[in-house]
């Protein structure tokens, strides 16, 4: 099926553990009625993974299994996906990649409060230092699809979630 099939836009929010994607994809979808897929969630729910990885304490996810997954859901449209990384899903999928963003001290307060320590702690502020996630979602999307936008505080969310609100609304399938 064509890309320009879906009637609802899909969004894609990504961004280093910690900076709001799953707090900014919950209150979105609350306000457009859109759905919101939580990868992470996804993956344990339905073991599309090959084991955990112990070096970096995380389940390996299975790219393929959780793209098999997703298809049908995307085809349709309206989906807000939830992860921290965007460079395995099919570039057709998405009418907007947003890339969360927060400055290296608020992040280290919220991982820190999450319990994250040692290596585990140091990798995610590397990553959003160096802005990984923004370099791959450039890498990945088209130029005008990828919206870089700063989640440090709580005003920032309602500010970001009310713009892709607005966003959403207007958004056309393409004739
Ligand atoms: P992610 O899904 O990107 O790992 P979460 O949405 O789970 O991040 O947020 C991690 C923690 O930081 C939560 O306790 C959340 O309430 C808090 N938080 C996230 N974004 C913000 C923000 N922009 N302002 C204040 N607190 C935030
Ligand atoms: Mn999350």
């Amino acid at each position: 099926m064509a890309q320009n099939s879906r009637k609802k836009p899909n969004i894609l929010v990504t961004g280093t553990p910690g900076t709001g994607k799953t707090t900014t994809s919950f209150s979105l979808a609350e306000a457009t009625q859109l759905r919101h897929i939580n990868i992470g969630e996804l993956v344990r729910e339905k073991n599309l993974h090959d084991g955990w990885d112990d070096q970096f304490d995380c389940h390996i996810i299975n790219e393929d299994l959780v793209c098999d997954e997703l298809e049908d859901l995307m085809e349709e449209g309206g989906n807000i996906v939830d992860y921290h990384g965007c460079d395995f899903f099919p570039e057709r999928w998405f009418d907007r990649v947003v890339v969360l963003q927060t400055d290296n001290s608020v992040l280290y307060d919220r991982l820190s409060t999450r319990g994250y320590t040692g290596s585990k702690l140091s990798n995610n502020i590397e990553c959003e230092i160096f802005q990984v996630l923004l370099e791959e979602a450039k890498e990945s999307y088209p130029e005008d699809v990828v919206v870089a936008l700063k989640s440090d505080t709580v005003d920032d969310i309602t500010r970001n979630v009310a713009s892709l609100t607005d966003w959403a609304r207007s958004w056309q399938p393409k004739a």
